[in-house]
């Protein structure tokens, strides 16, 4: 078994796309670009902080 990419804002239901924005935290609660800045970038989950999870690029490196 797999962890499953969550696909929205675990807050507000957005969703959210594979390679746009988006706020995880080290338990992997994800939340969008709104909410995380709502929350100060604290997750209201685990106290974690939320930060931009990584896009998957093609640019190289
Ligand atoms: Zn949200
Ligand atoms: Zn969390």
């Amino acid at each position: 078994m797999s962890l499953q990419m969550r696909s929205e804002c675990e807050r507000c239901d957005t969703a959210l796309e594979e390679n746009g924005i988006a706020f995880i935290c080290s338990y992997e609660c994800t939340f969008c670009a709104t909410c995380a800045g709502t929350m100060d970038h604290t997750c209201p989950n685990c106290g974690g902080e939320l930060v931009a999870r990584p896009r998957r690029s093609r640019e190289g490196a």
